[in-house]
């Protein structure tokens, strides 16, 4: 086996990327199993319009991970990826681009310039991602995405959607819908969790409503004084006790009713009580409007009080202002009763000119807050006016504050399946586990209907054709080839995308069928894509049915209740099943200080810096075996872990198998399997087999169950093992000159470790055990070309017992040492007897490896529960003198490497000196120190070799000169 070169980690990683694109060794992995039982993974995609950062490379790291592993384990893992193309963040793209925002200015704009605009977009950071992808070393068939606006991907949609609408599932409602007004569309309540700001300050006010025919006013308090125009009504609880008070301050009183338990909220100086009623007692009582409001005449229900047994009396004042356009409570207080509806506010989240109130006409929502407040203030109307801080929720894509607005939208009833959602769950596995009854299972159990229709324009198109006479008669449509049909085949279906489905019109039994203008929520799409990224059911059944469910796909905590969600909700309305088995949640990675990773703060490293200085496969091992990050919990980054990994892991490793290389180069040793070495006879080689063996147990074992964690950091610890003990304690037995067969067993036992290690690391690290295994590997004809081509080793028959005598032997050996160093010996000082105190014997060899470790001529036994050791401290002349002489070995060690000497060259070597001690040393060690240091000729008097220096031990000058013994 040859030297294998320096290990440098870009280098290597660059590479091994040209040799994987030469050689198709993806392909050949595939091609490999291709016979193989399929391992299905889904992957969640990624927005197409958005560069990759840094948080990406932690999922796109488990991804790969798991699919090289089940590789590796036989199974055939297809890595299709996707694109998600539709949606509000394309959109808002493009909105700026043209400088347009609105139904309005986009329909001015043209439907047609707009969307082309969109789809030309989204694949603008395609390349980025490839190259992203590439370079962390995440395979995926890039040839056979699928993206969402391909029309077989839409046609699936539609499939779907009507597959559901024959449920009975789909239904239209008037709803108040958390709404955005610059996105002109209303959001689901998952898309609404994305965007809740806590410390939002808004204005808190109480109100009072001057009751008709009464000298009192009812208090009511909002946080919304926008929508007071919108007030119809108040409402009350109606077993709740109210007070009818007199309030006095600044020498005039008034009366006022508010609930009694909300009294105190007023913080009055000085009240007299009244009369004590309960709320039913108000029921029905008219109160003055706040406003007069045009265009909108008043009936018998406006302007009155209701019962109602939502209305708190935790907080406010116990009677609610009721805005039924802009709250769902309200919205269905009004249905039930037929109060007025009266929408103050345009889709646009502007106050309507039609209103009439020219104070705020044309005002956005939330400007018209303060104009409200100085209004009712002359008006009389405002108890107090203070402003306060409370959690509000914002839009997750463009960040406009959200507000509660009644709108048609079409629903899937989610809420109507709950059980059905909890029992198709039962059969799925969460990494980590609480997640399936915790934060997954709490929200299927709070599941709500889904506003899956959205007021936008670059979508997969709602497939609901409406009969122009009559909105209860709908057409739903579930493919290209029916609404051919329906259509006689008049239109051009090639893109189904908005304008051109706008135009397409069905005429069936005399009547006209328009398509509804909505397109649908993208996460219907994503939730779509086990179904639609195989054209099922037009195309590929058995392709689907055999990846259906996924064996795995994992994303980041934040998908639980939304991409894990919506797969799950659609998977088991459509067939009654979960849409995957295994599902691995990672946490979020932060910056060092727990920051949220931004790039305004550049508060994390550019990637490139990264793969450039530590390499891609550190930081995949350091993110993949960090168990905060596998979790589902938050993890800090920390560069300098990164540097640990790479030095601790891959650098001690490549040292280890440089070490190998340099001896096997010298005697022209070349493996000749990757089969386990047997015969063995060395107590550290049968053990070295024994802690690999572990260690395949543990690493499949834990990637197995998707614990990643635990599976990529035992190989740390083997590889420290084998580099701090068995290579260190081994070093000798490679020096020997002799090919005996303990140094071949050595060879073998290394050889076999080295390439075992590579295996066990090549999920988590592909580059460099790759790179590593292949030069390991060269001279093996029967070999598979790479460590992604080779099967996933199995743990074979292992030796317990070498593994705990091991174990006991290092703890000797960490007694004894710390026993020295008490006694202030030093290591290189031979002694005569340590005594080993244990639960039971060890073999001779293990004896052995005591002896030299702890420098002591032998080892003796007494049987003890404890592990300890006794060492006899007495140095005699003679061990002094080997001490003396072993010192003297370490600095010709050194003189030799000074010399630039190679460490198979023999030498002749003279050492003189003045000192009684030193020559007495070397008088009784002569061959100790010619053995050890490769001296075929000695001298003890000046020679005037080549190379020659003074050198001090135990105080003495020594001088030592040596050159090369030419044979
Ligand atoms: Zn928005």
């Amino acid at each position: 086996m040859k030297k294998i070169p320096q290990y440098k980690p870009s280098e290597v990683e660059e590479e091994m990327l040209k040799v994987w694109s030469k050689e198709n060794t993806f392909e050949a992995s595939l091609a490999k199993n291709k016979n193989g039982e399929p391992f299905s993974f889904y992957d969640g995609p990624p927005f197409a319009n958005g560069l990759p950062h840094f948080g990406h490379s932690l999922v796109t790291s488990i991804k790969d991970s798991i699919g090289r592993f089940q590789t590796m384990r036989g199974r055939y893992v297809e890595r299709r990826n996707g694109w998600d193309c539709h949606g509000l963040p394309v959109e808002f793209e493009i909105e700026k681009k043209f400088n347009v925002s609105g139904k309005q200015q986009i329909i001015e704009l043209g439907l047609e310039k707009f969307n082309q605009a969109c789809r030309d977009s989204v694949f603008t950071y395609k390349s980025d991602w490839e190259g992203f992808f590439d370079r962390i070393g995440r395979w995926t068939d890039k040839d056979n995405a699928y993206a969402t606006i391909d029309n077989t991907y839409v046609e699936s949609v539609w499939w779907t959607f009507a597959q559901i609408y024959k449920k009975g599932l789909i239904y239209k409602g008037f709803k108040c819908m958390p709404y955005c007004p610059r996105c002109t569309t209303p959001l689901s309540n998952f898309e609404v969790n994305e965007g809740y700001r806590d410390d939002v300050s808004d204005p808190s006010v109480i109100v009072k409503f001057k009751l008709v025919g009464e000298d009192a006013s009812l208090l009511a308090w909002t946080t919304t004084p926008w929508s007071l125009p919108g007030n119809s009504a108040l409402a009350v609880k109606p077993d709740a006790q109210y007070l009818l008070i007199s309030a006095t301050a600044d020498g005039s009183s008034e009366k006022l009713i508010v609930a009694k338990d909300r009294l105190e909220s007023l913080e009055l100086e000085s009240y007299e009580v009244l009369t004590t009623m309960l709320g039913s007692e108000l029921v029905g009582k008219s109160y003055q409007p706040l406003f007069a409001i045009g265009g909108i005449e008043p009936t018998n229900n406006s302007y009155k009080v209701w019962p109602a047994d939502f209305v708190s009396i935790e907080d406010g004042t116990g009677i609610l202002h009721v805005a039924p356009a802009f709250g769902e409570d309200d919205l269905a207080l009004s249905q039930a009763n037929d109060i007025p509806l009266i929408n103050t506010i345009d889709l646009n989240g502007k106050v309507k000119v039609s209103i009439g109130l020219e104070f705020i006409e044309g005002k956005f929502f939330k400007s018209a807050d303060k104009l409200v407040i100085e209004h009712l203030t002359e008006q009389g109307n405002i108890y107090s006016a203070e402003t306060f801080a409370h959690t509000y929720p914002f839009c997750y894509r463009c960040e406009t504050p959200l507000l509660y607005y009644a709108i048609d939208t079409w629903f899937v009833a989610v809420s109507s399946i709950k059980k059905q959602l909890k029992d198709t769950a039962q059969d799925i596995n969460w990494t980590p586990s609480n997640i399936k009854e915790g934060r997954f299972g709490k929200w299927l159990e709070g599941a709500r209907d889904w506003a899956i229709s959205r007021n936008r324009y670059w979508g997969a198109p709602v497939p609901i054709w409406v009969n122009e006479d009559d909105d209860s008669d709908i057409l739903v449509v579930e493919s290209i080839d029916e609404l051919n049909q329906l259509t006689d085949s008049a239109f051009d279906l090639t893109d189904l995308h908005r304008p051109f489905i706008d135009k397409v019109s069905i005429k069936k039994d005399g009547k006209t069928y328009k398509r509804v203008e909505e397109v649908i929520d993208c996460w219907f799409e994503s939730g779509s894509m086990p179904i639609a990224q195989q054209h099922y059911p037009f195309e590929n059944d058995t392709k689907f049915e055999q990846s259906f469910p996924a064996d795995y796909i994992g994303e980041g905590l934040d998908q639980t209740r939304l991409w894990f969600y919506v797969l799950h909700v659609i998977s088991t309305i459509v067939f009654d099943k979960p849409a995957y088995k295994n599902v691995l949640v990672n946490g979020l990675i932060t910056a060092s200080d727990g920051q949220k990773l931004s790039k305004r703060l550049k508060n994390y490293p550019p990637l490139q810096e990264v793969f450039d200085l530590e390499g891609a496969d550190s930081l995949r091992y350091y993110l993949l075996s960090s168990a905060p990050a596998l979790s589902g919990e938050y993890m800090r980054f920390d560069r300098d872990s990164l540097k640990d990994i790479n030095r601790n892991l891959f650098m001690t490793l490549y040292n280890s198998a440089s070490f190998l290389s340099l001896y096997t180069e010298i005697d022209d040793w070349k493996p000749t399997s990757l089969d386990r070495p047997t015969g063995l006879e060395n107590p550290l080689d049968l053990w070295l087999v024994a802690r690999v063996a572990s260690t395949i147990a543990e690493v499949t074992t834990a990637a197995d169950n998707f614990e990643i964690a635990k599976a990529s950091w035992p190989v740390y610890k083997l590889v420290d093992d084998m580099s701090n003990w068995y290579v260190r304690r081994s070093r000798r037995r490679f020096w020997k000159s002799e090919d005996d067969s303990d140094k071949l067993q050595a060879y073998q036992t290394l050889h076999w470790t080295l390439v075992t290690i590579c295996q066990l690391l090549a999920p988590w690290a592909p580059f460099m055990s790759d790179w590593l295994y292949r030069h390991l590997t060269e001279d093996i004809a029967t070999a598979p070309q790479s460590v992604h081509l080779s099967d996933w080793p199995t743990t074979g028959e292992s030796d317990h017992q070498i593994l705990e005598d091991m174990d006991i032997v290092r703890r000797y050996v960490n007694d004894g040492l710390a026993k020295r160093s008490e006694n202030k010996i030093k290591v290189r000082q031979p002694l005569a007897t340590a005594t080993l105190k244990g639960p039971h014997k060890i073999s001779q060899g293990l004896n052995d490896i005591i002896c030299e470790e702890l420098n002591v001529k032998k080892v003796q036994y007494q049987q003890s529960d404890d592990i300890s050791v006794y060492i006899d401290t007495a140095i005699t002349p003679s061990l002094k003198n080997e001490g003396i002489a072993r010192d003297i070995v370490r600095n010709i060690q050194s003189c030799r490497k000074e010399a630039g000497l190679q460490i198979e060259n023999r030498i002749k070597l003279s050492l003189a000196s003045d000192s009684a001690e030193i020559t007495s040393a070397v008088d009784e060690f002569e061959k100790l120190i010619s053995l050890e240091t490769l001296t075929q000729h000695f001298s003890s008097r000046p020679e005037g070799y080549q190379f020659a220096k003074t050198v001090s031990v135990e105080g003495h000058e020594l001088t030592i000169e040596l050159e090369v013994h030419e044979a």
